[in-house]
């Protein structure tokens, strides 16, 4: 069911005039290429949570997500193709006819809860909130939002595990962070790990990674020795899923220069952010860099509905 092997993910090198000049080497680790619905990081993320799930005897998986959630999208081709029922509690009313992103969940049977943002935002986690999903759905193996708990880190702690090129930085998107996490928790001090944030609120961030290194060394009892990592701010276009003309013909001329296609709401911002770093500093001279493609491009549909373009 996998497009590509996800223990043998393409590297593929970018180049730039720009790059040269600075004797930069950039390869691209090609997630995205995982699979067309449960791509790249959202794929890792769920690997071990679906294991946990089986072996404890569940048969559904109950999750949370905005309406252009990528983990919604993955976790209903997930549980399909691993023979689970999927319920997503999904953040603000029902509209009508669904966006892309819910239209393909719902294709893959999963049942969507639409709940009010200030239910969502402050009730989600809550024992009176969920024993009245269990009521209405029966047991359920509950993925929080974001699908970033242990078992995410665990999945993503494999993304550079067979990387055959040499590398000193490793450059990801960040959501919940728990992607990061995982790569943070996969290597030495030797290599640094930049993350950069698709929303305001960095600090909070970084809060949530601790954390969660915290949540992944005490439930597999591994250490996590990594601290040379780093959130870089910058570029999150004003929040959450916000874009502008810029970053719009930034991923287009992207994919006509590199034939690769980014989503706006992750990896644009970040080879936008990153490009800019390389080109407006000297931190990156001489470095080679790894940018992981976490995929998400299910989510370009939405923005191409809403705003008439093209990608
Ligand atoms: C969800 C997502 C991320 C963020 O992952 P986190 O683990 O939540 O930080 C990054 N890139 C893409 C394409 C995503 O869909």
């Amino acid at each position: 069911m996998l497009s590509v092997n996800e223990n043998s993910v393409p590297v593929q090198e970018l180049e730039e005039t720009f790059l040269k000049e600075k004797k930069i080497r950039l390869y691209l680790l090609r997630e995205d290429l995982i699979h067309p619905e449960i791509s790249g990081n959202k794929w890792r993320k769920l690997k071990y949570n679906i294991k946990e799930a089986k072996q404890i005897g569940y048969h559904q998986l109950l999750t949370y997500g905005g309406a252009y959630s990528n983990h919604i999208a993955a976790t209903a081709a997930a549980g399909r193709a691993f023979g689970f029922k999927t319920i997503g509690v999904i953040r603000g009313d029902e509209v009508l006819p669904l966006n892309a992103t819910l239209q393909l969940a719902h294709n893959n049977g999963m049942q969507l809860k639409f709940v009010s943002r200030s239910t969502y935002s402050t009730q989600k986690y809550e024992p009176n909130f969920l024993a009245e999903l269990e009521q209405e759905y029966g047991k359920f193996y509950r993925v929080p939002e974001g699908g970033s708990n242990e078992f995410a880190v665990k999945g993503c702690t494999e993304i550079m595990k067979k990387i055959k090129v040499d590398y000193d930085v490793v450059c990801c998107a960040c959501g919940t962070g728990g992607t990061m996490s995982g790569i943070i928790s996969s290597l030495d001090s030797s290599k640094q790990v930049l993350g950069f944030p698709a929303l305001k609120g960095g600090d909070f961030l970084k809060e949530e990674i601790t954390n969660l290194l915290v949540k992944y060394s005490n439930a597999f009892k591994v250490e996590v020795e990594n601290n040379n990592w780093e959130l870089i701010t910058d570029y999150h276009f004003g929040g959450y899923a916000k874009v502008n003309r810029e970053l719009i013909d930034f991923v287009k001329e992207f994919k006509e220069k590199h034939d690769v296609l980014l989503d706006l709401i992750y990896t644009g911002k970040l080879l936008f952010g990153l490009f800019d770093q390389i080109k407006n500093s000297t931190q990156f001279d001489g470095k080679k860099i790894i940018v992981v493609h976490t995929g998400g491009l299910q989510g370009n549909k939405g923005f191409e509905e809403r705003l008439g373009i093209n990608l």
